[in-house]
């Protein structure tokens, strides 16, 4: 995963005509495409990286708390953190874009791919499936190394983080720090339904992590119809179609209905 220069475009407003020629759209599209970062999430409390930048974290940049690198050089602190975004995500709930998009999924069998940078599980509990997670999941752990025999998740020593009596290899979140590759299948069909789709939605990603904001510049070449939902400008403005500046949770109910 890699990061990508801003592009400031300017903002697009937005007609009451325009909700009802999207959704003609997504009434005729063969298949639709569906892009989800924070942002979407943002309305059910889970902070933004952007938000995120008070507080006591704030002082660490994104790359020292989400890296081989900074886990190494600080293992208790970045593991303090991945522990409070945890207690943060079970607190919260799916909001109202999650629950639209689920429900037009399961309306819809086989006609939509939705894919997430979220590693918060809201758009499983909202009842999603499938949902392709290209940045893993928040909830689960798995090794740094590559497993020894001595290596057993049942059986771990301490908790900053939880280590291997055996070996001393260290138990980290399974989530795509900077730097990693994404999971190879996911990435594939993800990248396939790019091709594949006549329309897609970008919903609350500021664009800037590649390879996930690639698949919009990968459905634009492939001459679908691209639709950024952000109340900012983002990086991907350039390659869509229409741009609303819109919250996702007020706006998704309305379109997917
Ligand atoms: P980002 O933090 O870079 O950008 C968030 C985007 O959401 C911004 O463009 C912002 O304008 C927009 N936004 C804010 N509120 C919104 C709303 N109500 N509706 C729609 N859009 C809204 O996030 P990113 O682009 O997803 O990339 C950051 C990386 O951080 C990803 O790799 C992701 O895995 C990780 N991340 C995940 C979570 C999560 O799982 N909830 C939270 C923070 C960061």
């Amino acid at each position: 995963m890699s990061f990508a220069p801003l592009d400031t475009s300017a903002s697009l407003p937005l007609a009451d005509t325009e909700i009802a020629s999207l959704r003609q759209r997504l009434h005729n599209a063969r298949h639709l495409l569906v892009l989800t970062g924070a942002g979407a999430s943002a309305e059910s409390g889970v902070p933004t990286f952007r938000d995120a930048q008070t507080g006591y974290w704030a002082q660490f940049s994104p790359e020292e708390m989400a890296s081989e690198a900074g886990f190494l050089a600080h293992p208790q602190r970045v593991w303090d953190w991945y522990q409070y975004r945890r207690d943060l995500v079970r607190q919260v709930m799916p909001n109202a874009g999650h629950v639209a998009l689920a429900q037009w999924q399961a309306r819809h069998s086989g006609r939509m791919t939705l894919v997430t940078q979220n590693v918060d599980g809201l758009h499983q509990r909202a009842g999603s499936t499938p949902v392709l997670c290209l940045h893993g999941n928040l909830m689960d752990n798995r090794w740094l190394l590559p497993p020894k025999p001595c290596c057993d998740v049942r059986f771990t020593e301490g908790d900053a983080p939880p280590q291997c009596p055996g070996c001393g290899n260290y138990l980290r979140p399974a989530v795509v720090w900077f730097g990693e590759a994404l999971p190879h299948a996911e990435l594939q069909q993800a990248q396939d339904a790019a091709k594949a789709c006549d329309l897609m939605l970008v919903i609350g990603t500021s664009g800037h992590v590649y390879p996930a904001a690639g698949l919009a510049h990968i459905a634009a070449r492939g001459g679908a119809h691209v639709v950024v939902i952000n109340p900012e400008p983002t990086a991907l403005d350039s390659v869509a179609d229409r741009c609303w500046r819109l919250p996702s949770a007020q706006i998704l109910p309305a379109l997917l209905a």
